[in-house]
């Protein structure tokens, strides 16, 4: 088999190897049907048992509470950032947003499109570089609902703890670390997420909705737009992306057969104390964007003296076989996406590249 990159791309990023060797093992002729999933219809048994089974999967995985519904939609986490507020905001209440970096800024972009918009807490003035203290909220009888972003995928800042937010829904953008870990789902009125950094390829969005908050859209929002057509339809109220569904269904069973989300969180966080230690190390050679208390597991952000230091560096990386280490094009730097696919080996043998690196140019 050809050389597998170290791939620490942000996204669409890596996929389990198992993963992409079972789908092409199935691709030509799924389970003997002389077809690939690609063929059929979405309402065949075939594709139906692949859709059913990622729906279990998810419920499983995340311990998912009864009320709750696993939606396969499209259009990406950024169609969200307008279908929440479409269908949450309404009859003059207010949509609270946690202001943490840029993907939270899109969101609040998109909200204030359909109503009133309050930011609950914001970490701009540390630049985005941790996840604002939310002990203390206190979000008005009128809220409609508390949004925040789980990781910031660019600033490379996670929660390592949720807020509650009473009987206020708490939405999630977990997009970029989503199944990285275990969580309360009860927490949460709504979360989603783009496949294609944590869960497969893009092209499907996950959304995990209590199933009460589906019923309080405008009526005159588009059918498509509305939560109820994809609860009522079970993600079947048009063509499913049949695809990217049964890739998600492929990584679902491969994190349950390595040990589920504990098991992910471990291996992220061993994978990542390789990396965060090179930094930490290396004496102020390599700084850490992230605040200690809020680095993220997924996208390790990082720093070097100066833009020709890091060219240089994404110079010798690429040489030695290192892909996507350069940080988003909006803040510049370095970033290495460390998403639940990465294996330790990849993570250890950047830390390696790291010091050497180091050693080198000192
Ligand atoms: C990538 C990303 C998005 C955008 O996702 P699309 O599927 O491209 O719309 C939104 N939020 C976060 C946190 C992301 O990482």
């Amino acid at each position: 088999m050809s050389k597998r990159a170290y791939n620490f791309n942000a996204g669409p990023a890596a996929l389990p190897l198992e993963v992409l060797q079972q789908a092409q093992a199935e691709l030509v002729d799924y389970k003997g049907i002389g077809m690939s999933i690609m063929e059929i219809s979405h309402r065949s048994k075939e594709y139906d048992a692949v859709h059913a089974e990622a729906q279990e999967l998810f419920k499983e995985l995340l311990n998912i509470p009864d009320g709750y519904k696993v939606l396969f939609l499209q259009g990406g986490a950024s169609t969200q950032f307008a279908m929440v507020p479409m269908n949450l905001l309404s009859g003059g209440k207010v949509a609270h947003y946690v202001h943490t970096g840029s993907w939270a800024n899109k969101a609040i972009k998109e909200a204030k499109l359909f109503g009133e918009v309050a930011i609950a807490a914001s970490s701009k003035d540390s630049e985005f570089t941790h996840v604002p203290d939310l002990s203390n909220l206190s979000l008005g009888s009128d809220a409609a609902y508390l949004h925040i972003t789980s990781n910031e995928t660019i600033g490379g800042i996670q929660y390592k703890q949720y807020p509650a937010t009473g009987s206020v829904p708490l939405v999630a953008d977990m997009s970029s670390d989503i199944l990285c870990r275990p969580i309360d789902v009860s927490q949460f009125g709504l979360i989603y997420a783009g496949a294609q950094k944590n869960l497969g390829p893009s092209g499907v969005t996950v959304v995990i909705l209590r199933e009460d908050l589906a019923k309080e859209a405008p009526e005159s929002l588009p059918t498509m737009m509305r939560y109820a057509t994809h609860v009522e339809g079970d993600s079947l109220y048009n063509t499913p992306p049949v695809f990217s569904v049964y890739m998600v269904g492929l990584v679902l069973k491969w994190i349950k057969s390595n040990g589920g989300l504990a098991a992910m969180e471990q291996s992220n966080e061993a994978k990542t104390k390789l990396i965060y230690d090179a930094i930490d190390a290396s004496g102020g050679f390599y700084r850490g964007v992230a605040a200690q208390s809020s680095r993220s597991t997924m996208n390790i952000t990082f720093r070097m003296a100066d833009e020709e230091m890091e060219k240089r560096f994404l110079q010798e990386a690429a040489a030695q076989g290192f892909v996507g280490l350069k940080g988003h094009r909006s803040v510049g730097g370095l970033r290495a996406s460390t998403y639940n696919a990465v294996p330790f080996e990849a993570c250890r043998a950047l830390a390696e590249f790291m010091v050497d690196f180091q050693k080198r140019s000192g």
